[in-house]
Order: C-alpha cells, then sequence, then structure tokens
C-alpha cells in the first residue's frame, strides 16, 4: 500500500480509538510496518490535528523523515517489529482500566477466554520504566515475545497485530478485560481463573477466530 493511504489509516485509526474511549489527549501512538522501518504517530499532536504529512516514516536503522518529530516511543514500535515478524501494527494507549491494572502491577489473569486473543494464558506486565527509553523497549520486546498485549507498569497498554484492525480490536478486547478484573478484584482476590488446560482448547479455536473485517 502506498504511504499516504497507509498514514490516513493510520489516522483513522487513532480517531476510532479515541471514539472507542480507549484514550484521552495526545497520549498513545499508531504505528504501522512500511518499506524497512515503520510509519508513526508524531510527538504530541492532537489526534484530530493529524494529517497525513504528520505521519513520521522511521528506516530499518532507526531514522526518522527529516524535520519530523516521531512519537517519544518509537523505540518499542521498533523493537515490536524487530521481535515479532508476524506483527504489521502497534497500538498503545493508556485505557483507563489497563492502566489501573498497570498500576497494582499484576498481570491480567485467564479470567475470561477473550484472553487467548493475545495469545497465552494471561496478559503480562512489563516493567516500569521512564518512556521513550531503551529500557522500556527492552522490557516490551521481552513480554511481546510471546503474546500480541501487555500492560506497562504504570503506564498502560500495548496491542501488536497482523493489521491496523486487528491491532485496535485487540486493545478494545484487553481494556474489557482488565475491567472484567478490576470489577472481580474488588469482590475477591486472587480472582477465579479458566485452567490452562481449557485456555490450551481456546487458544487452538483461536487459530481460525477473530477480527474478520478484511475478508
Ligand atoms: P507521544 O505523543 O510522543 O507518542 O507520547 C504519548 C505516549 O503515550 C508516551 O508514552
Ligand atoms: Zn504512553
Amino acid at each position: 500500500m502506498e504511504r499516504d493511504k497507509l498514514a490516513s489509516e493510520i489516522i483513522q485509526h487513532c480517531l476510532e480509538m479515541t471514539r472507542l474511549g480507549l484514550n484521552q489527549g495526545t497520549a498513545g501512538n499508531i504505528s504501522t510496518r512500511y518499506q524497512d522501518g515503520f510509519l508513526i504517530t508524531p510527538s504530541g499532536i492532537p489526534y484530530e490535528k493529524l494529517t497525513p504529512a504528520h505521519i513520521v516514516y522511521i528506516d530499518g536503522n532507526g531514522q526518522p523523515d527529516a524535520g519530523k518529530i516521531p512519537s517519544s516511543e518509537w523505540r518499542f514500535h521498533q523493537a515490536i517489529y524487530q521481535t515479532r515478524p508476524d506483527a504489521n501494527a502497534v497500538v498503545h494507549n493508556h485505557a483507563i482500566y489497563c492502566t489501573a491494572v498497570s498500576i497494582l502491577n499484576r498481570p491480567i489473569p485467564a479470567i475470561h477466554y477473550m484472553i487467548a486473543a493475545a495469545g497465552g494464558n494471561d496478559i503480562p506486565c512489563a516493567p516500569y520504566a521512564t518512556f521513550g527509553t531503551k529500557q522500556l523497549s527492552e522490557y516490551v520486546a521481552q513480554c511481546l515475545k510471546y503474546r500480541k498485549a501487555t500492560l506497562l507498569q504504570h503506564h498502560g497498554l500495548i496491542a501488536c497485530e497482523e493489521t491496523l484492525p486487528k491491532a485496535l480490536w485487540l486493545a478494545h478486547e484487553m481494556e474489557v478485560l482488565a475491567k472484567l478484573y478490576m470489577a472481580t478484584l474488588a469482590i475477591v482476590d486472587p480472582v477465579p481463573v479458566l485452567s490452562d488446560a481449557e485456555i490450551d482448547v481456546v487458544l487452538e479455536k483461536f487459530k481460525t477466530y477473530g477480527l474478520r473485517v478484511e475478508e
């Protein structure tokens, strides 16, 4: 796909992320794989002000377009594309319930079968590191090696997928899980969970189940 079309898709998904109530203000960022690098939202520009010309290309050497300022989190986007050849889109946000669980510094356990959408029996929580740092990108890469979504301690959520619609869908599902976790955690701790054997069954089913907008 050509650059302008991908840039428009990124903006459309940023606006949709806000519409879904997953983000606020200038928090969060979105990227898609492009050529030998990726296209990413700029730093600090409100989504409703974005035009395709604002979207920044970062090449395979981590070099951004001259004169443009990419998202401060470009390092973890780069680390994800390097760690996961299957990921072509990355969504990051500060969704309220995901961030609330991240503040408790807990992974989300297998409280619902939809946990399998992220590829396993939990959603990990990457240890805290200052936003934009190489340290944070290393923690993120470790967590996303075996999962498609991770919480970031005292920060928010990242979801990666084969396509942009799927990455946003996954981010939305993670917020629903986080909301369910917070609701049940208020009543009982530990919250009852599904067995690993059942999650294995669901993981198998998820090989042919999920968002189907591209067909
Ligand atoms: P950017 O505007 O630089 O992408 O920062 C938003 C953010 O969520 C940082 O973690
Ligand atoms: Zn952030």
